[in-house]
């Protein structure tokens, strides 16, 4: 049943980690919710959703699908965040993930354009934009030279410029957020605290043996909680600058090495051994990311309000719900 009176936003990738977020904080803000996903789309993140979303079958590759969704929902919001988003995968797969990410959100842009609506769009950049970070650049600005290391991140800084160009040259209300790293529970079990939570939650089951895979220790990444992240993204949405680029960030970095020791500290094994394996380490890493969140939180007041301490014990009481 369709409201008259809510407010309606569309969340493109709302199967995966940060869109499921995103449809649970929306629904809580009264919106109607309008999810993207595809036939094959894993739902067991949303499945706790069940009944109070509308779910409308796209793909970000397929122009017609999505303004056939434009068209029939008239949306106000919408908040971009599918995409192929493990950076990895980008060198295995560097032409599908130019096309999620660029052709997809190009097809996105489009349809919105051609369905003649004025939704303020989020899009979801990311901090792998900026790749190459010289000491003396930390923390990161906005207005940072962009030097990607990975395919994935020339592909979300060719989307971040698209959306700059579509709001020159159409007027379309896109606002940029270049998210940095976010954790919580749903994670996908390939990223980094996920992989090591759910090997925790698996060696305490004695489904593995006491040895932790991990890939390079030394790099530092600024963390924020999913929950506090997709807030950002509804109060980039309500607040800021159409054209702006903006980055969310919790501005602490955070070495690999030491989410690793904590997560080790919370398992119920005390005897864990750590294992390098070579098929985890990158063809080029980025040794730091650490973010400036000064021109978001001037432009809307946010704050993120869970420790990342907490946000690891939660990913890891998630895996040990589910292993
Ligand atoms: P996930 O990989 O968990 O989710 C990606 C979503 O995109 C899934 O729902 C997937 O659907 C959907 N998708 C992929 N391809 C298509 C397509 N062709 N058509 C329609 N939907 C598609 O990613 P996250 O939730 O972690 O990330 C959300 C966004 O934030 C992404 O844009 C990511 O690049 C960005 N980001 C994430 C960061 C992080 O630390 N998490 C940091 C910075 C940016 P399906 O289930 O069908 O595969």
């Amino acid at each position: 049943m369709r409201s008259k009176n809510k407010p309606k936003s569309i969340v493109t990738g709302i199967t995966g980690f940060a869109g499921s977020h995103m449809a649970e904080l929306l629904l809580k803000e009264g919106h109607e919710v309008f999810g993207i996903h595809r036939w094959r789309s894993r739902s067991e993140n949303i499945a706790h959703l069940n009944g109070r979303l509308h779910l409308i079958e796209a793909d970000l590759l397929d122009l017609k699908s999505l303004q056939d969704v434009m068209i029939s929902v008239r949306p106000d919001f919408i908040f971009h965040l599918a995409a192929q988003s493990f950076v990895p995968a980008s060198w295995t797969a560097p032409t599908v993930t130019f096309e999620t990410n660029v052709v997809g959100s190009c097809n996105l842009f489009e349809s919105v354009r051609t369905a003649q609506i004025d939704p303020t769009i989020q899009i979801a950049c990311s901090s792998e934009e900026y790749g190459l970070v010289y000491p003396q650049e930390t923390p990161i600005k906005e207005t940072n030279p962009l030097r990607p290391l990975s395919p994935y991140g020339v592909s979300k800084a060719a989307m971040d410029y698209m959306g700059y160009q579509y709001f020159k040259s159409y007027g379309l209300k896109i606002i940029r957020t270049r998210g940095f790293n976010h954790e919580g529970p749903r994670r996908g079990e390939v990223f980094v605290s996920s992989t090591f939570a759910k090997q925790i939650a698996l060696i305490e089951k004695k489904l593995q043996p006491p040895v932790i895979k991990v890939g390079d220790l030394s790099t530092q990444r600024d963390f924020t909680d999913v929950r506090d992240m997709v807030h950002g993204y509804y109060l980039a949405a309500l607040k800021c600058e159409p054209g702006e680029v903006y980055n969310i960030c919790s501005g602490k970095a955070w070495m690999i090495q030491e989410v690793l020791d904590h997560l080790l500290s919370l398992s119920r094994v005390k005897k864990i051994k750590i294992r390098q394996d070579p098929t985890r380490i990158r063809p080029s890493d980025i040794p730091i990311l650490l973010g400036d969140n000064t021109k978001f939180v001037k432009a809307t007041g946010w704050k993120p309000k869970i420790k990342f301490e907490q946000t690891l014990l939660d990913t890891l009481n998630y895996w040990r719900a589910r292993v």
